[in-house]
């Protein structure tokens, strides 16, 4: 079973990916949590240059997250999968058709080609979106003092890949659901609980 969560920064993520984990296994389930980017060994690498700070080509950050996503599901999630692990990852393929197709405008095609190279077709069971309006995100995001390159980018720009999430959930609603991540975080984890459960 593979699971990832999705949506903008700030919108409580991982926090629910640590919730959904406990969950699965107080229910005796062997889980593996992860992240992208950053996911693997060499991964950890390709996070550190494309969070350096530095002026990266658009075309070179899509391949590099496409890099890292390749090595995650070789080394990792594909291994995992295989023996009958739950896999549950804080970010995948729609991170990057949100933020390099849509923000860096790379084109939502292209990108989802890339990912298709980089994953061999690999896809969550169910993608879990956590979705939060503008003031609301940026209001966390200031409050936790996190704002690193990417996550400077202005409110229209995360307007736009918030739409990008919310369009691939509603092109395929069978494989997605969509949670309302103003509410309680307990409220949110009893919601991501019931998805899985629909799934598992
Ligand atoms: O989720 P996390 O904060 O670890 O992601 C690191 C940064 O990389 C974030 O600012 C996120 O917006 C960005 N990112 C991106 N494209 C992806 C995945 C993450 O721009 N495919
Ligand atoms: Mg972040």
């Amino acid at each position: 079973l593979f699971i990832a969560f999705e949506g903008g920064d700030g919108v409580g993520k991982t926090t629910q990916v640590e919730l959904l984990s406990k969950h699965l296994r107080a229910h005796g389930r062997d889980v593996v949590v992860t992240r992208e980017p950053g996911g693997s060994r060499i991964g950890k690498e390709v996070r550190s240059i494309l969070l350096d700070g530095g002026d990266l080509d658009a075309r070179a950050e899509a391949l590099l997250f496409a890099a890292d996503r390749a090595d995650h599901v070789a080394s990792l999630i594909r291994p995992a999968l295989n023996r009958g692990a739950v896999v549950v990852t804080d970010r995948y393929t729609d991170s990057s058709i949100a933020y390099q197709g849509v923000g860096r405008e790379l084109g939502v095609e292209q990108v989802a080609a890339l990912s298709e190279f980089a994953t061999l077709g690999l896809k969550p069971d169910l993608t879990i979106v956590l979705d939060l309006d503008a003031d609301e995100r940026r209001r966390r995001m200031e409050s936790l003092g996190r704002y690193d390159r990417i996550e400077r980018e202005p409110d229209h720009v995360h307007a736009r890949i918030r739409r990008a999430f919310l369009d691939l959930a509603a092109a395929e609603p069978e494989r997605y659901v969509i949670v309302d991540a103003s509410r309680p975080v307990e409220q949110i984890a009893a919601a991501v609980a019931q998805a899985v459960e629909r799934v598992n």
